[in-house]
């Protein structure tokens, strides 16, 4: 409750501190103009999300598979690009949920951009169709009272406005809270993350052959996403992708 109290008073300085602005040109009034969010490029390059070698659409090579449960990934953008580094970090840190609208454009352009391709693996047909589910990847409750709203959830609930999709936030929760994933490292990462999630009862017997698509702001190593997509395929998940605006 007291978090919560500071939290706010934090928020209102922030506020105060940071009018609205324009993270890329201080032009005043919105978070992020059109002419910023135009320069940042969409990646025209996918690649494995095991070795993060060239994979066309970001599937993962038939011989990375035992090292990953996804069967591919997209990485919509470069985290190279300085302004889109400073937009997630304004999202998240500073908590403009604002921003969540023109992040979630690059999302769908990067998706917009691969349905016009030949040869597209399943789950990108599947779009507009009810059978693909978005699932955010959950925050802990902790850390969801810190920030006040989930990221990747705000992202995906835009996407699956776009596209007609399921939107389904609720199929997996962490079981218990772990060391933010950006103070270790790689190494530590796989094992921080290692059963941190379940599958939610009511979810539990629905997954059968179930198409998902994993929505998260960033990936780095990718524990996260793959920890997810393992816990999904136990309860018998048959395709699990993931979807990040870019990999850090
Ligand atoms: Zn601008
Ligand atoms: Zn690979």
């Amino acid at each position: 409750m007291i978090k919560l109290y500071w939290r706010k008073i934090y928020k209102f300085f922030l506020d105060i501190l940071f009018p609205i602005e324009c993270v890329g040109c201080g032009q005043e009034d919105l978070w992020l103009c059109e002419q910023c969010l135009a320069t940042i490029k969409l990646k025209e390059i996918d690649s494995c999300p095991a070795c993060k070698k060239i994979s066309s659409f970001g599937k993962t090579h038939s011989w990375c598979r035992e090292q990953t449960s996804l069967d591919g990934m997209i990485v919509a953008a470069s985290f190279d690009n300085k302004l889109l580094r400073n937009t997630i970090h304004k999202y998240k840190y500073n908590f403009i949920k604002e921003l969540a609208t023109p992040l979630s454009m690059i999302l769908i352009n990067k998706i917009m951009e691969l349905d016009k391709k030949e040869d597209k693996p399943n789950w990108v047909n599947l779009l507009f169709s009810s059978d693909l589910i978005l699932l955010p990847i959950p925050l802990h409750k902790r850390r969801l009272r810190w920030r006040d709203f989930n990221q990747a959830e705000m992202l995906s609930k835009k996407l699956a406005g776009n596209f007609y999709l399921n939107h389904r936030p609720y199929i997996l929760k962490r079981k218990r809270y772990t060391t933010a994933q950006t103070e270790l490292k790689r190494e530590q990462r796989f094992d921080n993350i290692k059963n941190a999630f379940q599958v939610t009862k009511e979810w539990q017997d629905k997954l059968k052959n179930a198409k998902i698509l994993l929505v998260d702001d960033v990936a780095t190593t990718g524990a996260t996403l793959n920890e997810c997509g393992r816990t999904l395929k136990e309860r018998g998940a048959r395709e699990v992708w993931g979807l990040v605006l870019a990999r850090g």
